[in-house]
């Protein structure tokens, strides 16, 4: 099945030449001066172009593929900006399983829509529209009826290298790509005014980190820690510090140090360094630990008051999972609580993305062009953690 709908191909831009004149056909001039500059198959696949892995360990290429036809439902997205996020990385590599291959992953995707279904009221062509980490679900289950659509009973389809059974069970493909297929009701109308070319993070790296903030209800005044001041850690920085938190930041170097007082951040913590972890314990209200990698999970309650609440957000890879020595959770970090926290709903994601532009917070980014070698020279950058915060791919750079 996947064979069948992705399909490599080499050398076919002679192909795609001779298709542009079905282009005029899903020109909608009604409503815009938009032009939808793609074409479909013969069986109204959109024809879809993305930089993939095409084997673990990055290993990327620019492929050709096709997404399902637009529906009555559906919109058509032409994506503009892509976000690198660390689940991207831990999804090609295979450190949560294995993937199928090629995959194109990205799950913050902004663009503008080009192209309308017959039912859709949300969006009209020409408005700026985004995707984050999930693309369907079943609408019916008691947590899609409660906005929580991320936590569906009976499966979310996530953006990339999801079984989609609401589309004849095709592998479901991220944003590295010229454009997406999706419901309007998984799509977040982005303001006409925001930074654009900042939006896409927010996708993920933005909701992710905002949703255990309104969960925590984190007021003026609360100490909250941010453990690992990355891709989501900035973005919860900064919402915190905008609620008036005072906010202490965790990470394991110096290079961060000036960014986390310029972010607004009270204090630093370089947990790798012995005199920062001095006289820490039972001082803070809150954590949100956002750390892609194996930490001291007993260190970080230690860290928090009676009654003090840890949100985890970030996943690390299988074999390097944080565990919890269950004497110390009782006999010392006795009546802290810790809860994980995946994304936020649909609903959520739209009000994070409406007060994020509002209050002009955005992700610190790094705009690389959309070649399979920046793709891979980025990856390596954050794995290594040469990059600070975020790296966007410009999909308009795609060829
Ligand atoms: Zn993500
Ligand atoms: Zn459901």
């Amino acid at each position: 099945m996947f064979k069948k709908t992705l399909i490599i191909v080499i050398t076919v831009f002679a192909l795609i030449g001779c298709n542009n004149n079905q282009n005029n056909e899903q020109i909608n001039a009604s409503q815009n001066d938009v032009v939808n500059p793609f074409t479909t198959n013969a069986n109204g696949r959109v024809n879809s172009k993305g930089i993939a892995a095409v084997s673990i360990n990055m290993n990327f290429a620019t492929i050709e593929f096709t997404r399902h036809p637009v529906g009555e439902n559906d919109i058509l997205i032409e994506i503009l900006y892509a976000g690198i996020c660390h689940s991207d990385i831990h999804s090609i590599n295979g450190d949560w399983g294995n993937s199928s291959y090629p995959l194109v992953v990205g799950h913050e995707i902004a663009g503008r829509v080009v192209q309308v279904g017959s039912a859709v009221t949300k969006f009209k062509v020409g408005d700026y529209a985004g995707v984050g980490c999930m693309v369907n679900s079943c609408g019916e289950c008691v947590n899609c009826l409660n906005n929580q659509e991320q936590y569906c009973l009976n499966g979310t389809i996530f953006t990339y290298g999801n079984v989609d059974r609401f589309h004849d069970n095709e592998i479901s493909q991220g944003g590295y790509s010229d454009n997406i297929v999706v419901s309007e009701k998984f799509a977040i109308l982005i303001p006409s005014n925001a930074q654009m070319e900042k939006v896409a993070p927010l996708l993920c790296a933005g909701v992710t980190t905002y949703s255990p903030i309104q969960v925590m209800k984190i007021k003026s005044g609360d100490k909250l820690g941010v453990a690992g001041f990355g891709g989501l850690g900035h973005m919860a920085v900064q919402y915190a510090v905008k609620l008036g938190a005072e906010v202490t930041v965790f990470d394991i170097t110096e290079d961060k140090r000036e960014d986390a007082s310029n972010m607004g951040a009270v204090k630093y913590v370089n947990v790798n360094n012995p005199s920062d972890l001095q006289n820490l314990g039972d001082t803070l209200d809150y954590i949100i630990s956002t750390i892609p990698a194996r930490y001291d999970l007993n260190m970080y309650l230690s860290i928090l008051k009676r009654n003090g609440q840890m949100a985890i957000l970030g996943i690390p890879p299988a074999n390097q999972m944080p565990s919890i020595n269950v004497v110390d959770l009782i006999m010392r970090n006795g009546s802290r609580k810790i809860f994980g926290s995946a994304i936020g709903g649909i609903k959520e994601t739209q009000e994070m993305l409406d007060y994020s532009v509002a209050n002009d917070i955005y992700p610190e980014v790094e705009i690389i062009n959309a070649e399979p070698r920046a793709v891979e020279e980025a990856y390596r950058n954050v794995i290594d953690g040469k990059v600070k915060f975020r790296y966007v791919i410009d999909m308009k750079t795609l060829n």
